[in-house]
């Protein structure tokens, strides 16, 4: 290439670093130097004590040694402005505009779309996956890859379709190179995701994942052991606890075919709880 300060075989030793590193697809023409990028400075911290002002002087002679305050740490700073913003929506529709502001989780300044919700937001069911692929970061919508349409299918055979589900994720936009959520990610999107609960208000609550399971039933435990057992799923906020059904991801699935088995089992006794036909956490065999 004229012009280039690389090499061909340089220039593709670059490209496959990127590919490594998670770069996987073009988004603009040139590319961007994100250090000489001036990012906006988070929010300042909603719990950060008050200064001591003219009118509140120091004691001039503290009588016992006190107990130090704990520090916040960054992850506490940013859960309590993801929680601040999220409470002060009133609806879906400010929720997703506060979202569009929302300078909290890294992942918006690589992704191209806020990826929100589908579905219906009066639905009964109310579906929370792990984060959105290539496919959905470039339609804003999640679920409408190859895992949304396995997705699809499932529900469809247990009559149900995206009209009769809401559908969102743990982290509302797509991590590079569709790499494990980090804590700090996770710690940004959630209140946005309990907000979302409260809003919707579901009758029941399907994690697909182990990373939305874990991080809203707050568990180390893999979805393999958590999957088809039911749980009641609740936080501060919510009047009642919502009976929720760890579920195998559909992306898994697509890799491990022979786990179909498993989450077909899942799928009835889904329907059956929403046919009112068993109640969550009655165990079927084998469960
Ligand atoms: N996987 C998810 O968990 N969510 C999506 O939206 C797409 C794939």
């Amino acid at each position: 290439m004229s012009g280039s300060p690389l090499s061909p075989a340089e220039a593709l030793d670059a490209l496959a670093f990127s590919v490594e590193a998670g770069a996987d697809e073009a988004i603009e023409e040139t590319s961007v130097n994100r250090y000489d990028v001036e990012t906006p400075r988070p929010k300042p911290l909603a719990a950060t004590p008050p200064m001591r002002s003219a009118q509140t002087p120091l004691p001039a002679t503290p009588t016992e040694p006190r107990e130090p305050t704990p520090a916040l740490s960054p992850l506490d700073d940013v859960r309590a402005t993801a929680r601040e913003q999220a409470q002060a929506a009133g609806d879906l529709e400010s929720l997703r505009r506060v979202l569009e502001s929302f300078e909290g989780c890294p992942l918006k300044a690589t992704a191209m779309n806020l990826c929100l919700s589908d579905g219906n937001p009066k639905a009964k069911i109310m579906i929370v996956g792990e984060a959105p692929g290539a496919d959905e970061d470039r339609q804003g919508k999640p679920f409408v890859g190859r895992a949304g349409q396995l997705l699809d299918k499932m529900i469809g055979a247990i009559g149900l379709d995206r009209d009769k589900v809401y559908i969102t994720n743990l982290l509302f936009w797509r991590p590079p190179g569709n790499r494990t959520p980090t804590t700090a990610e996770v710690a940004a999107c959630l209140p946005f995701v309990e907000r979302q609960i409260e809003l919707v208000a579901p009758e029941i609550l399907v994690f697909a994942g182990g990373a939305s399971a874990k991080a809203l039933m707050n568990t180390g435990t893999g979805i393999l052991k958590l999957r088809g057992r039911w749980t009641r799923y609740w936080h501060e906020g919510l009047p009642a606890p919502i009976p929720a059904l760890p579920f195998l991801h559909p992306a898994y699935l697509l890799r491990q075919p022979a786990q179909k088995r498993a989450a077909w089992r899942d799928l009835l006794n889904l329907k059956a709880v929403i046919e009112g036909r068993e109640t969550p956490g009655q165990p079927a065999a084998e469960r």
